[in-house]
């Protein structure tokens, strides 16, 4: 059995929590690579060493840049001192002091949170350390450029039995030899990635809950954990908001099927989550969990006889295409044909797309409406199932929700339902009690 290991910031917080984490990962030798994040927040309130470095970055005045690169470095050291190590970062903020003077990039600032983290864990376990940026490639989309990055990461790895390779960053994927990072919360791709090139059984990211839950707990009081959940599951409930994993942390491993496993790192004895390609555990409930977002905007198009204008629809979403608009979901009538777009990316644009539909397809009217959430109902436990539609649709209704919107795809994997924002809250609550607490009751 072989592991690589990912920990977020709050894992890697201050001394204390590297102490954690040295235990966990001595415990158990099958722990072979480790990927840090940067340190996180130690208290509610605390600022995270990634948003010191962006801030120390765009620093308006020597003042404060010399404040927050101060901030930086005490962070870091009383880690050291903490740990007790032989070891002094003052070189190395020697030179990320003159590189953030040089502005060499947003892109490196960011990314040393990471790399000092990964130098000081690699120091106090004793395993070697591998800069990504000698061997992880990213496009400046922060994608992880897989043709580049295989070619080349294998090799390196076969080469450390142990090492840190910090999480977050690599190299540009052009001639440039850039620092490129993946987007906030990327060091989970970089677990990915380390697993996919490595001949690991299993990728353990360590957190601060214990996995994953139903729902998110600011909306609902203490939901469950979900004990299984499959790669696509998690995809779907990412995407709609679920923060515990990165969204893109999937992609890397899909084709290979290596598990993820959400651990704790303050509660290393909890089961966690496990996120698998495909498994026979039967889900505890029909529903594996519920997400959501709320701030999207429909775009209603209304034409008589639309339904036998051919590439009526093909028009339409080229004027999105044309403004740099991804769109969300698309329930359509005989005559209308609705868009959902998230608000924020749309407000702006939103009189070229009018201007432009009409160009294009010349409607009877356009209304736009916003101030929709949409929900996720997501499980593999559905398929093939009858009635979930019908106790979701119950719920919202006893709860007298209206439901503005309603879609589900062909795989039967998901469910979505949009709602008035005022009702995203009590819609969740009401959908998690008619799966879960009342199939516990
Ligand atoms: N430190 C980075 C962030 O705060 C990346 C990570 O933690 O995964 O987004």
């Amino acid at each position: 059995m072989k592991k690589i290991v990912k920990f977020g910031g709050s894992s890697l917080a201050d001394a204390n929590q590297f102490k954690k984490v040295y235990d966990i990962i001595t415990s158990d030798e099958s722990r072979h690579y480790v990927v840090p994040s940067a340190p996180g927040r130690r208290y509610d309130g605390d600022t995270k060493v990634t948003d010191l470095l962006y801030a120390a970055y765009y620093a308006d005045d020597e003042a404060t840049f010399k404040k927050t690169f101060e901030e930086i470095k005490d962070r870091y050291n009383s880690i050291i001192a903490g740990l007790k190590l032989d070891l002094s970062l003052e070189e190395e903020y020697q030179t990320i002091e003159k590189d953030f003077k040089a502005k060499i990039g947003v892109n490196y600032a960011a990314s040393r949170g990471e790399y000092l983290n990964g130098i000081i864990l690699a120091n106090y376990l004793g395993f070697d350390f591998i800069d990504p940026a000698t061997c992880i490639y990213i496009d400046s989309y922060g994608n992880y450029d897989y043709k580049k990055t295989d070619a080349i990461l294998e090799k390196t790895l076969k080469n450390h039995d142990y090492a840190v390779i910090p999480g977050f960053y690599g190299q540009a994927n052009d001639e440039s030899g850039a620092i490129q990072t993946f987007s906030r919360g990327g060091s989970d791709v970089t677990g990915s990635v380390i697993a996919r090139n490595s001949d690991v059984d299993l990728y353990e990211n360590w957190t601060d809950v214990s996995g994953c839950l139903v729902c998110d707990p600011r909306i609902v009081d203490n939901p469950e954990t979900i004990e299984t959940i499959t790669y696509k599951e998690l995809r779907e409930l990412s995407y709609m908001g679920a923060s515990v994993l990165h969204e893109n942390s999937i992609f890397p491993i899909r084709s290979q099927g290596i598990p993820i496993v959400i651990k704790n790192t303050n509660r290393p004895q909890d089961k966690g989550t496990i996120i698998v390609e495909s498994t026979c555990h039967k889900p505890s409930h029909i529903i594996t969990g519920i997400a959501g977002k709320k701030d999207m905007a429909t775009i209603m198009i209304e034409k008589d006889m639309m339904n036998a204008e051919i590439g009526f629809g093909r028009k339409v979403l080229q004027v999105l295409e044309e403004n740099g608009l991804s769109f969300e979901h698309m329930p359509s009538g005989i005559d209308t044909m609705t868009i959902v777009v998230n608000t924020k990316d749309f407000i702006e644009k939103e009189q070229n797309v009018i201007a432009g539909i009409h160009r294009a397809v010349n409607p009877d009217s356009i209304t736009l409406e916003s101030g929709l959430a949409l929900i996720a109902i997501v499980g593999r436990g559905m398929k093939d199932g009858r009635g979930t539609a019908a106790k979701i649709f119950k719920s919202l209704a006893n709860a007298n929700i209206n439901v503005k919107m309603i879609d589900q795809g062909s795989s039967e994997l998901n469910i979505i339902v949009g709602v008035k924002n005022v009702h995203f809250e009590k819609a969740i609550n009401a959908i998690y009690d008619e799966f879960i607490t009342k199939e516990e009751a």
